[in-house]
């Protein structure tokens, strides 16, 4: 099933290390022997293989795409600006009018600066606090990108120099305790968090980190790099009615075009005249094109409604199996409806990695391309999740059986995952 993808896997590892140029799109996140590797073309919610296996894909890029693959709309107002140049020597007037477009909709958004990568976003939002307080601790819960601010406070944080992981502190998701713990011992330039990942905010958390970080003159930042264009249309913040100081998005705001943006009230983001935050590409307007369409369709289609009833329906159905079958000891879910998660307990004779080697290797056979979430489009249909919840019903239920009977390792056909960092 996956012979092209082994054969290209061997010769990709001779050039690119992982084969890959994004962590979650490698190897060690796909079983080898078990897994395709490389994806020729993808059409709305479908992805095909290098060796020709059709897929309903509900990782949809890592969540960048969140109206379907080649989306008409998008891709015929990029093939448009494509006609009159992709990046200048000067600005582009798009600039202007897709910032203008997302101070429209985001509540914080009062003046915004364009990247490619959510990184980008993330750590300029980082030098924006640190340079407006004058501070330099910070706080982090989530997962926020790859640079040495962030990253140095995993696990994985090879080549990231002590003195600047010694700056950046973990809190935890839903416990203000472990939040003010940090400001007793820090002064802190800023909070970012995730306003949401697989929990729901509990006890008006969001409101009461807003008000403990405001109380000591440090800066809230939401990173909305998957909940921006997902969650609403205004993102996390719009949901849950908690107007961050900046914010970050990303991913979904360009469907799959390299896009990203921080954005902030007028007073703090006019700090990004005195720091340095620049790139060559930073206009580049084929994703400005694509954005400025994003928009557009979310508004005038009620995108952000569309994810979250069709992810409700996925939920509550999903829900029922895992009760209806007994599984609740190895099967959990939660997240919100546009992003959420399929979790697997660890168990007394297996730990998670082995399960989720089965349960992938199982998933793909079936042609579901997952990685536990799912990252609701635009193109998802009603029939796609009845389909994932046929191949659900049949390979929840064998990883159970497996794992009652003990022989969960010896229907693993490939390598095993190796236990990786995890950030949410
Ligand atoms: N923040 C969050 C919440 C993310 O999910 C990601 C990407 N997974 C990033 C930041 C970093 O974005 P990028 O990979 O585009 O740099």
């Amino acid at each position: 099933m996956y012979k092209k993808s082994e054969q290209l896997l061997e010769q990709a590892l001779k050039s690119i290390p992982l084969a890959s140029q994004t962590f979650s799109k490698s190897l060690t996140q796909y079983p080898k022997g078990v897994s395709p590797f490389f994806i020729k073309k993808g059409k709305g919610s479908k992805v095909w293989d290098v060796d020709g296996n059709k897929y309903i894909d509900f990782i949809n890029s890592l969540a960048a795409v969140t109206l379907g693959y080649c989306d008409k709309d998008v891709d015929g107002a990029v093939q448009e600006q494509m006609k009159s140049g992709v990046t200048f020597s000067l600005p582009h007037i798009l600039e202007m009018e897709v910032a203008e477009k997302l101070i429209d909709i985001i509540p914080c958004a009062e003046k915004v600066r364009f990247a490619k990568n959510g990184t980008d976003a993330t750590s300029a939002s980082i030098r924006i606090a640190r340079a407006y307080t004058g501070k330099e601790y910070i706080a982090v819960c989530g997962y926020h990108g790859w640079q040495d601010w962030y990253i140095g406070s995993t696990t994985r944080d090879l080549g990231v120099p002590k003195a600047v992981k010694e700056l950046t502190h973990k809190f935890e998701y839903n416990s203000l305790e472990s939040l003010e713990k940090i400001f007793q011992e820090q002064e802190l330039a800023c909070v970012i968090m995730e306003p949401m990942n697989t929990e729901y905010p509990q006890d008006n958390f969001l409101e009461k980190v807003k008000e403990l970080t405001h109380k000591n003159n440090a800066l809230l930042i939401f990173d909305e790099t998957i909940t921006g264009f997902r969650y609403s249309l205004g993102g996390a913040q719009t949901l849950f009615n908690v107007i961050p100081d900046l914010a970050t998005f990303g991913k979904g705001m360009a469907n799959g075009y390299p896009l990203s943006a921080v954005v902030g009230s007028d007073k703090v983001m006019q700090k990004v005249e005195d720091i340095f935050f620049s790139g060559t590409f930073g206009g580049e307007t084929l994703s400005l094109a694509a954005a400025n369409t994003v928009i557009d369709k979310y508004k005038n289609q009620n995108v952000a409604t569309y994810l979250d009833e069709l992810g409700q329906y996925l939920l509550v159905k999903l829900n029922k199996l895992i009760e209806n079958k007994d599984l609740q000891s190895i099967f959990y879910t939660s997240g919100h409806p546009a992003w959420s998660f399929l979790h697997i307990k660890e168990q007394r004779k297996y730990n998670s990695f082995e399960i989720k080697t089965f349960f992938l290797q199982e998933m793909f056979k079936r042609r579901i391309l997952t990685l536990g979430s799912h990252n609701i489009s635009f193109s998802h249909t009603k029939e796609d999740i009845n389909q994932l919840m046929k191949v659900y019903a049949e390979v929840l239920p064998m990883a159970k059986q497996h794992i009652d009977n003990q022989t969960l390792l010896e229907n693993i056909q490939g390598e095993i995952l190796k236990p990786l960092f995890k950030v949410r």
